[in-house]
């Protein structure tokens, strides 16, 4: 199989459960090409030092365009962002510019971790119906 390119974002409320999540996947990601957010990479691989992580600026400095400008390059296969439903954020038009390129080029984008869970056990199997 191919290695994917998987993206991963969390924002402050989140970022212990995304934690949670890198550790729980540590296997599966580990054979995947990892870019995420400067803060929430530097916590993951605090935890996960085995990842290979490539950290991007932060969110709220840049960070979700970032993403959003792969996405459009076809860089990212899966992104997987852990999003704060209760907390204003400076940096929300950025959020929602990244939400809608993933939805422009029809890569698979995890909210929460129910999703990420349904996602990542699909990639697990392999199977695609
Ligand atoms: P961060 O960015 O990982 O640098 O905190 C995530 C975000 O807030 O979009």
């Amino acid at each position: 199989m191919t290695r994917r390119n998987v993206a991963l974002i969390a924002h402050d409320q989140k970022k212990d459960d995304m934690v949670a999540f890198a550790r729980d996947h540590q296997a599966y990601l580990s054979g995947c090409d990892l870019i995420a957010t400067g803060t929430t990479g530097g916590r993951i691989a605090a935890a996960c030092p085995g990842l290979d992580i490539r950290r991007l600026k932060s969110g709220p400095l840049g960070g979700d365009q970032q993403i959003g400008a792969l996405i459009a390059e076809r860089a990212v296969d899966m992104v997987i962002f852990f999003v704060d439903p209760l907390t204003p954020m400076p940096h929300d038009v950025d959020v929602k510019a990244l939400m809608r390129l993933a939805i422009v080029y029809d890569i698979p984008m995890a909210l929460n971790r129910a999703t990420a869970e349904i996602l990542l056990r699909q990639e697990r199997t392999g199977s695609s119906g």
